[in-house]
């Protein structure tokens, strides 16, 4: 008979990247398609991160309608679109562009597009170490799942866990929040639901026009006739609905707007209107009672749509996300840290391995808004904001990339994610090849070989 108890595995790779979102995928699908044996780790049941969620994706087109990202984003839209699962890019006054996506087949493209490349991957599996020599060189992670402790040793890491779980157990050094603060935006329970009359809600939009809810200048053209002839739209709206919803003890949501989003089906639309404050979703205590929230939340966003929204009289809940949506926690810091006043330098532009092209969306953390600076135009973001201080063998990825907090709300949506994912997969790939380390990487060679790979940066 076996004698019970936790097994034990070793395996070893070139470059293990942890966490398998936005900023996770394409990078082990870059770093393998550039020659490096590669292992992608996923704590839950599915590849995509949010991307799995309901969401669409931002950052494609810039605020003048031009394209901002292509390489291994275009191509993974592609691989869904051939699917029917994504429609298309789609230019908006506030949000400049939406992608949606089939969130299911978001997670079955980027694991066929991991497998055709030859990365393994370990799903169901989570971080809960790492091993850092006398020299501050990452060596090894271990990882736990079903019963058993792996051990990765790998020569290159790359931390695409959202949270920086890898870089914090390593030992990069971070902030949290906002700058001056430590306010971090707040936490949503994304959900899915159909049943909805899109017609009907257009038809009271045109007798309420005041319930479109954005009327910043930068919003012109935002408007009911916007969302008619615009399948990917994203709606935010309802002030007074939902203000008459809160007077009348039916809506306990910190949130004065209602928004739903389009998907890769006009039978689903997702809606993000729960809002969780208050809570360092990095701590997993407040991350449980942060979930709580969000499911009580959820069905009381479905009765306000029940009650209140027209066309929302019939709508039943699709799908709820599998995890609580978490804008922000730590921010880590790398050789450089972009702030704002750097979007444009030239040596941020010589520097860059991709190009953000989203606004900056900063959720109230403590009140009921969103407060929206428009980008007018793409900036880089440069090579050394993946790489961290103090440790050697890891590079940043996804929203861990050392940014301040309000690039960071720029530069967080998953398109972004997705190309700076392709040049930290890249350059993990190319340390390798030189025996050297991420740091030392020639960038004009990586920026050269990412447009080599189709990849869009600043020129
Ligand atoms: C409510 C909400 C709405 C948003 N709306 C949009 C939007 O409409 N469009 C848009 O483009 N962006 C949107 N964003 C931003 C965007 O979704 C995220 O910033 C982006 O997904 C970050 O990508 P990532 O890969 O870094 O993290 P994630 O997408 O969170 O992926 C991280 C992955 O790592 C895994 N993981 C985490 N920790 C571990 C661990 N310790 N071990 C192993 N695996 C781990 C997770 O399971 C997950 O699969 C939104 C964010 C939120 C929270």
């Amino acid at each position: 008979m076996l004698k019970p108890g936790l097994r034990e595995r070793s395996v070893t790779y070139d470059v293990a990247v942890i966490g398998g979102g936005p900023g996770g995928f394409p990078a082990a699908l870059a770093a393998a398609r550039n020659g490096a044996r590669t292992i992608l780790v996923e704590r839950s049941a599915a590849l995509g991160g949010a991307a799995a969620s309901g969401l669409s994706i931002l950052g494609f087109l810039d605020r003048s309608g031009n394209k901002a990202l292509d390489g291994i984003p275009q191509e993974f839209m592609d691989r869904l679109a051939a699917l029917g699962g994504a429609p298309g890019h789609f230019w908006c006054p506030v949000h400049n562009s939406i992608s949606p996506v089939s969130s299911d087949l978001v997670k079955i493209v980027a694991m066929r597009m991991c497998r055709e490349a030859g990365v393994d991957i370990l799903f169901e599996n989570e971080l809960i170490g790492a091993e850092v020599d006398e020299n501050a060189r990452l060596k090894a992670v271990t990882v736990f799942g079903k019963l058993t402790n792996t051990r990765i040793e790998a020569t290159q890491f790359i931390d695409a866990t959202g949270d920086g779980d890898l870089a914090y157990l390593a030992g990069v050094p971070f902030t949290r929040g906002q700058e001056g603060t430590e306010i971090m935006q707040p936490s949503t329970l994304v959900f899915t639901v159909t049943g909805h009359d899109l017609e009907k809600l257009f038809a009271f939009l045109d007798e309420r026009p005041e319930e479109m809810g954005i009327k910043e200048d930068y919003a012109d053209g935002y408007d009911v006739d916007f969302l008619r002839r615009t399948r990917g739209h994203c709606f935010i709206g309802l002030t007074d609905l939902v203000r008459e919803a809160r007077e009348a003890g039916d809506f306990s949501v910190p949130r004065n707007q209602f928004i739903h989003i389009a998907t890769a089906s006009e039978k689903l639309l997702t809606i993000n209107t729960s809002r969780v404050t208050r809570i360092d979703a990095s701590d997993p205590v407040e991350l449980s009672a942060g979930l709580e929230t969000g499911y009580q939340q959820v069905l009381e966003i479905v009765e306000f749509m029940r009650k209140y929204v027209p066309g929302f009289e019939n709508v039943v809940i699709s799908q709820i996300s599998p995890a609580l949506g978490i804008r922000e926690t730590r921010h880590f810091m790398g050789r450089t840290r972009l702030t704002m006043d750097r979007l444009y330098t030239e040596d941020t532009s010589r520097k860059a391995i991709a190009q953000s092209a989203y606004n900056v969306d900063i959720h109230s953390g403590t009140g009921e808004g969103i407060d929206l600076t428009v980008i007018e135009k793409p900036y880089g973001i440069p090579y050394d904001c993946l790489v961290p201080q103090e440790v050697d063998g890891l590079l940043l990825s996804g929203r861990t990339i050392s940014v301040d907090s309000t690039v960071f709300a720029s530069a967080r949506v998953m398109g972004t994610c997705m190309a700076v994912a392709e040049a930290a997969g890249t350059a993990a790939a190319m340390a390798l090849a030189a025996s050297g380390e991420v740091r030392d990487i020639d960038i004009e060679e990586l920026r050269a070989r990412l447009v080599a790979q189709g990849a869009m940066i600043p020129a």
